[in-house]
Parts: structure tokens; sequence; C-alpha cells
């Protein structure tokens, strides 16, 4: 391995040459106190003070973001949820909804908006909670009693 101190004038180092806009093979012109100062392009044959190659500057790499994942993770857990609560049902019979309907837990709606749902549990007597694809939603419906 050649070291900076085996280098004198005459010898071939390379160095960025601004003409050549590229890492080219130099011959040294001048050495101080074990630096290479000056150096000749053999390419184009220019003079320049010497300019070290430097590496290649790797740009980091930008890790992405966590905290969408746990959001995500819940989404995926209420999807799973509901199809497993669609398991074994006939969907073409789910009850269109309406606030004027009559429905009770366990009875498969459908939503205009929310599209397929479960009805968990009854809130009150108008009021139902509906598990949805993407969330759990509280509708309106007419009394049974
Ligand atoms: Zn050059």
């Amino acid at each position: 391995m050649t070291t900076i101190d085996d280098l004198s004038a005459g010898d071939d180092v390379d160095s960025r040459c601004l003409k050549c806009k590229a890492v080219t093979n130099h011959t040294i012109i001048a050495v101080q106190d074990g630096q290479i100062v000056k150096v000749q392009c053999n390419t184009c044959r220019g003079r320049h003070n010497y300019r070290p190659v430097k590496p290649e500057v790797k740009k980091a790499v930008r890790r992405s973001s966590a905290k969408t994942k746990p959001r995500l993770g819940k989404e995926v857990k209420q999807a799973a949820r509901f199809e497993d609560l669609l398991v074994g049902r006939d969907l073409t019979k789910a009850l269109p909804y309406a606030m004027t309907a009559v429905f009770e837990p366990d009875d498969l709606i459908d939503h205009p908006t929310f599209g397929l749902g479960v009805v968990a549990k009854k809130i009150s007597p108008v009021r139902i909670e509906v598990f949805f694809k993407d969330a759990q939603k509280v509708l309106v419906c007419a009394s049974s009693l």
C-alpha cells in the first residue's frame, strides 16, 4: 500500500480535475510537508492544486415513520373481526337499513353509506350499535317495543 510519505514529484496520483470534471490520473508536480500541493492532469495536461478524491457520500436512507403502523394495525384488526362476523352468513339476505325499520342484535344490515354491517347490540330501544368493516357506528332504528 502506498502512503502519502512515499509520494514525491513525478509520481502518479488520482485527483479531481475541474477541466475534465472527473477523477483522473495526475502527475505530482510539488509535494510540501508530505502533502501533495500541485499536480498535472495526465488527460488535459492542466496544472492545478491537488484535490483529494473524496469518497462518495451515500445519502442517508430515510426511515419510514412508524407512526402510521398502530393505526393501520387497528384498522386491519377491525376488518378481520368484521370478516369473522360475516362467516356463514347469507349476505344477500342483509336487511336494508332504514330509521323506521326494527333491528335486533346479530342482524345483518345493508347501509347505503357504510355498507354491510352486523348489529352488535341495542343501546336503547331506538339505537343500535352496528359493526361495519371500518368502524362501529351507532344508528337510529324504530322501537321494537
Ligand atoms: Zn484534466
